[in-house]
């Protein structure tokens, strides 16, 4: 098989990047499952969304959050970027919650300082994924191929061409000028995880195996915030939203023992101590919210966990931490390059920088558009420099300096930061 582009993975890193990319080019999608079996699908609280004015507030949050391990130039371009990409989001067609006067309305999730999250219902990563899907199943130069495990990489002198894959059992390659990993984290390699069990690390283990820089692999988040109640596949979540809207943690005896919005990491430490001090249970209780409002607000979580035999809004929920997130990931730079030529890297798979020690919530599908869009850009105006020293090459016309002057000429300039990459 032949593309342009190349993208592993369906998720919101995938998909955006592919409508961002333009519309002439012939672009691959694939995925090891269905197309909606991805952690983008689950997510629950919400987006981050940085409003012109908001971006200092929001940087000095994830950095708190991040324990100031996070990337400056990253924080500042997600801040930057933020609004445009949520205002495409909506115009793709993704309905976010709204006031009764129709204006947006923005909650506020534990350890962000001020409501800044855009939600849908307790299902807003259903919500754009849908929307994603609608408009790329639209777009005639798209193809989608489900279950295609991505096997390994084709790379030579650091150049990546392609991926080898296999699909019912089947081995199969594909060939492309540009490759896009957008296979997400690791929780499918672990026992206890939130994530969906596809997802098991495969970036990771080709950036190893192919020696591109990898960057924080050390830093792997638990969510604390599990419901503890045991499902062959993963574990079910209880949005950090709920605390947002004042759910507390109790131990056994009904005592609080944890500030319940400090950070993700900060709760789970709690919350394993408490575990291991007593081997007691650990509840999350949102008893005394007003139950219509949390079965409205909350209706995805309400109807999962009634059907696991627990209503929110009068039963204790047993929780535990699990793994959820991977904030280490593939080096990229801020237009979502890797270390080896024409191959990118976007979403969870990703290390961008942003997340910093620990992640802070909502910010994931933010930097997952924020980076898909600015990959896709740098795609666009490079992918012409890559044909064209394709095409001289096979003409055996190839001498540099020559390349460079037609390539030049032909794209007055645009391509001149291009070449010096090349
Ligand atoms: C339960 C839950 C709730 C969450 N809630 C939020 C939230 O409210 N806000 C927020 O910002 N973040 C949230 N997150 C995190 C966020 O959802 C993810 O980090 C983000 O969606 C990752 O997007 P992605 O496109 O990188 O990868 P994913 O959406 O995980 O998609 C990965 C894709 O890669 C494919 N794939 C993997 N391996 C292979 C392979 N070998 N071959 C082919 N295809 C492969 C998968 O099939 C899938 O299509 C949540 C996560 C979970 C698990």
């Amino acid at each position: 098989m032949k593309a342009d582009v190349l993208i592993v993975g369906t998720g919101i890193g995938g998909l955006y990047t592919a409508l961002n990319l333009r519309e002439d080019l012939n672009i691959l999608v694939m995925t090891n499952s269905k197309i909606r079996d991805c952690n983008s699908y689950l997510a629950q609280g919400g987006i981050t969304t940085v409003m012109p004015g908001d971006e200092k507030s929001f940087i000095e949050d994830t950095l708190a959050a991040g324990h100031n391990k996070n990337d400056t130039e990253t924080l500042n371009m997600v801040a930057r970027e933020s609004w445009g990409n949520i205002k495409d989001l909506i115009k793709l067609g993704t309905e976010f919650q709204k006031d009764e006067y129709g204006n947006l309305k923005f909650t506020k999730e534990a350890a962000h300082s001020k409501g800044r999250i855009l939600f849908h219902g307790s299902e807003t990563g259903k919500m754009i994924m849908e929307t994603l899907i609608k408009n790329i199943e639209k777009r005639k130069n798209i193809t989608v191929l489900e279950g295609s495990e991505l096997l390994d990489l084709k790379i030579s002198e650091n150049n990546v061409h392609g991926g080898i894959f296999k699909k019912n059992e089947k081995r199969f390659s594909v060939d492309s000028k540009v490759v896009v990993l957008a296979t997400g984290g690791i929780g499918g390699l672990f026992k206890n995880s939130t994530n969906q069990p596809n997802i098991k690390g495969v970036a990771l283990a080709l950036a190893k195996k192919h020696h591109l820089k990898i960057k924080d692999v050390e830093y792997i988040q638990l969510h604390p915030t599990a419901l503890d109640n045991q499902n062959k596949n993963r574990l079910f979540l209880l949005s950090e939203a709920l605390r947002g809207e004042g759910a507390v943690i109790r131990d056994s005896s009904g005592e609080r023992f944890v500030d319940e919005l400090l950070p993700r990491d900060r709760v789970t430490e709690a919350i394993i101590n408490k575990k291991k001090d007593s081997m007691e249970c650990v509840y999350l209780d949102a008893t005394a919210l007003d139950s219509n409002y949390i079965r409205e607000r909350f209706s995805g979580i309400y109807t999962e966990c009634f059907e696991r035999g627990y209503d929110i809004t009068s039963d204790l929920l047993p929780i535990s931490p699990a793994q959820h997130y991977f904030m280490g990931g593939i080096k990229t730079t801020l237009s979502g390059r890797s270390s080896c030529r024409n191959l990118y890297v976007v979403g969870e798979a990703a290390c961008t920088g942003l997340h910093g020690k620990n992640r802070l919530a909502s910010n994931s599908l933010l930097e997952a558009v924020v980076f898909g869009k600015s990959a896709a850009k740098d795609i666009n105006l490079h992918i012409d420099s890559v044909n064209l020293i394709e095409k001289l090459i096979i003409e055996d016309e190839w001498c540099p300096e020559e390349a460079a002057r037609k390539i030049i000429i032909k794209h007055r300039g645009d391509l001149t930061n291009e070449l010096h990459h090349n």
